[in-house]
């Protein structure tokens, strides 16, 4: 059985032009020669995509669906190359659109700082990595990681954390779940619970903005955004949750028309939670009917929200998906 290596761009696939400019230049075939003696027989899907920046969930959502053929097709594991800016939110939507079959073999997604044009670029070494990864049996059934610089991270914690530097990915609160050395692929702590069985065709609704609160936010925005048909909204507010008080009636007016929305908070750890009250605390915002996060970030928030209403739009199942996303160890 194979690794199937699912090349999407990235700087792990791009180089730097005459004027210095990076782009996405390498395909599947051209990564794998960089990697070295590979592990493990691997069959390539080059993924023409935007780069990652320019993605949409619906674009994510296809990189899943190879991912989750691959596995059908009796791929052992697979691996993802991706841009680093993104590859939390495409992992995190292979870890809900694809978790259930993840006891074939996992989804691995890896990714560079430096691209291959540069001394000593840590594209290859990633995807080596990667592959043993993808190719090793006791990574399955534990859904989507992220593997770079030596350290698997999980999709639901990994964020990158700074803008250039090496080690940039973190799950903040969390720390990894495992690593890849010389003594092997290992796995050092568990991973979240599944989520929810997925939508039967595999998509996600891309249609939800993410409203961020501060001292000056302009209300009117969460009224433009339902008027202009959002399918449900994400709140990034601060501390636990709490937004500007002037956002509240626009919020109670949306949750009123049928529209869900989830309440995030910019702090990279610990979770929204109902405790502050007046104007625009969660306490205030959650008894109107806006659901917590349970941790997630904002764009973590949506794509978990899309799922859910891609799933079952009726609103009492919206609410028991994202609810089933609690995690409690
Ligand atoms: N800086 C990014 C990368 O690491 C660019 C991207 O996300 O596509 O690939």
């Amino acid at each position: 059985m194979s690794v199937t290596l699912i090349a999407t761009g990235g700087t792990i696939a791009s180089t730097a032009d005459a004027e210095g400019r990076v782009t996405t230049t390498l395909h599947g075939e051209d990564l794998l020669a960089a990697a070295g003696p590979l592990p493990v027989d691997v069959e390539v899907v080059d993924l023409r995509v935007p780069g990652s920046w320019n993605l949409t969930s619906e674009l994510a959502a296809g990189i899943a669906g190879a991912a989750r053929s691959a596995l059908l097709g009796g791929a052992r594991g697979v691996v993802i190359t991706h841009g680093t800016d993104v590859v939390e939110e495409t992992a995190w939507l292979c870890e809900l659109l694809v978790r259930d079959v993840t006891d074939r073999g996992p989804v691995v997604l890896t990714a560079a700082m430096r691209h291959a044009s540069e001394f000593a670029p840590d594209g290859p070494r990633n995807l080596a990595d990667a592959l043993a990864v993808a190719a090793t049996p006791h990574s399955a059934d534990r859904g989507a990681i992220v593997c770079v610089n030596g350290e698997l991270h999980h999709a639901r914690w990994v964020t990158k954390t700074h803008a250039t530097g090496l080690a940039t990915f973190e799950s903040p609160g969390r720390g990894p779940v495992g690593e890849v050395s010389e003594r092997g692929v290992r796995f050092t702590a568990a991973g979240p619970p599944p989520p929810p069985p997925p939508p039967a065709d595999g998509s996600v609704v891309g249609d939800i903005p993410i409203v961020v609160s501060h001292w000056d936010v302009d209300a009117d925005l969460v009224d433009w955004h339902v008027a202009r048909g959002a399918r449900g909204l994400v709140l990034q507010g601060g501390g636990a949750g709490n937004v500007n008080g002037r956002l509240v009636e626009p919020i109670e007016r949306a949750v009123a028309a049928g529209v869900p929305v989830v309440g995030t908070t910019r702090c990279p750890q610990g979770e929204v939670v109902p405790v502050y009250g007046g104007d625009g605390g969660f306490a205030s915002l959650h008894a109107l009917g806006v659901m917590p996060s349970f941790g997630l970030s904002a764009g973590k928030a949506r794509l978990a929200l899309g799922v859910a209403l891609a799933a079952d739009p009726d609103p009492v199942e919206v609410r028991r998906y994202i609810e089933a996303l609690e995690v409690r160890a």
